[in-house]
């Protein structure tokens, strides 16, 4: 039967990853994989999420019964209020449900399901130049058939292409579906400001585009969980809206897949609606989701002393991730290496788009057991106080010849 099947190509993240395990070289890093490390270079698990699995694991009254297909309502609710704000206005009015989801990345594939089944597969769907790469994969097997680019970033100012990006969306077919990045855009690290998002409502509501916001890194960019979900509430005061939910790297819960679609519509019925065919889809694919993340992060949500915790987490992880940023900097400074390095700096979230082209990403590899994508980026979490040196002089090498 399966003669046929051709090998398929292996994760480019993943197998990054795997072989940074496999180096034996004492001084290799690792700045592929988009997960926090502390100053050790050691995963991080966030006290306050310690304390919370306490809480789960001492609470008899909890079982391993299913959850409701669409999720622990504790958490769909705090999730949904958590992005769209305490004074939300489609909450408040009923008319912003949530569903529970196999973390982010699920999150974006029920979204995107549902989409194809009631918009249509031949319906545009339009991702950033660049994105994450897992975007173009999930609506593709969703089905739909045109997945386009929009411009996005600008190599030469390493900053927006706003002229670009207004203009492909002026461009697309009325309805178009447009993926946006809440905040901490996975792999520039360029975000629009509120100003810009502003002129990028006004365009996708005039072409009455589908804004399905996805946000893995709340809390991560800014280290101000409010400001990082500017764009998305800006967005909800104006339009209907889906927007994908990862509680991976504000959490630290990787490997628990808790995530979340919350969406806004314009009347509780159509809420309603949406809720019960998101329910329907997920039913046939998963049937009902893991519970262990969801109590965590419901358990924090839910009680003012944990949140104010889980904020201090967040700062402890956005503040180390800003010191490297300083520190990687400073370093290329004192080295004089060619070309402006600002960007380390102006660059927002986990990552930093550093501008080495594929052949100069892959010597860091090949020459100095530095492990980054082709594309470039770094994730500044890989970076601790003990290899930043290592990093540095390794870059300004690569940059001299
Ligand atoms: N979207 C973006 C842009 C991301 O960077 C990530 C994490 N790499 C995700 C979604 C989803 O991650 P997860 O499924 O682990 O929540």
């Amino acid at each position: 039967h399966f003669d046929a099947v051709p090998l398929a190509p292996p994760d480019v993240i993943f197998h990054l990853t795997a072989s940074y395990k496999a180096d034996t070289h004492a001084q290799k890093v690792n700045v592929g994989v988009g997960a926090y490390r502390d100053d050790n270079g050691h995963p991080w698990v966030l006290p306050v999420v310690r304390k919370a699995e306490q809480l789960i694991v001492n609470n008899h009254a909890l079982d391993h019964e299913y959850l409701p297909i669409e999720g622990l309502a504790s958490f769909t609710s705090a999730a949904s209020r958590l992005i769209l704000g305490k004074d939300s206005p489609a909450l408040n009015e009923n008319r912003a449900i949530a569903v529970q989801t196999i973390s982010g990345t699920g999150a974006v594939r029920l979204g995107a399901d549902f989409l194809a089944r009631f918009r249509g597969t031949q319906t545009k769907v339009l991702l950033s130049n660049p994105t994450w790469a897992n975007h173009k994969a999930i609506f593709n097997d969703a089905g739909f058939k045109d997945v386009a680019d929009y411009a996005y970033y600008h190599p030469a100012t390493r900053g927006l292409d706003l002229e670009g990006m207004l203009r492909d969306l002026r461009a697309a077919p009325e309805g178009s579906i447009v993926v946006l990045h809440a905040c901490a855009h996975n792999p520039t690290g360029v975000d629009p400001t509120p100003a810009q998002w502003n002129t990028i409502a006004d365009v996708m509501i005039a072409k009455k585009h589908f804004a399905f916001f996805d946000c893995a890194y709340q809390g991560f960019a800014s280290g101000d969980l409010d400001r990082d979900a500017t764009a998305v509430r800006y967005f909800a005061t104006r339009t209907e809206l889906f927007v994908a939910q990862s509680f991976a790297k504000n959490f630290g819960l990787y490997n628990e897949r808790t995530g979340a679609l919350t969406v806004v519509t314009k009347s509780p019925e159509t809420a309603q609606a949406v809720k019960s065919q998101l329910a329907k889809l997920s039913r046939a694919a998963i049937s009902n989701p893991p519970a262990f993340g969801a109590r965590i992060v419901s358990t924090v949500l839910n009680d003012a002393a944990l949140y104010a915790e889980w904020v201090e987490n967040l700062k402890t992880m956005s503040g180390r991730i800003q010191l490297m940023r300083t520190k990687l900097f400073d370093a290329l400074q004192k080295l004089g290496t060619p070309g402006s390095w600002q960007h380390i700096l102006d660059q927002i979230g986990m990552f930093t788009f550093t501008g080495l082209n594929a052949a100069q990403s892959q010597a860091m590899g090949t020459k100095f057991h530095i492990y980054m994508t082709n594309n470039g980026r770094i994730s500044m979490a890989g970076l601790t106080s003990s290899n930043v040196e290592y990093f540095a002089k390794s870059l300004d090498w690569i940059v001299r010849n």
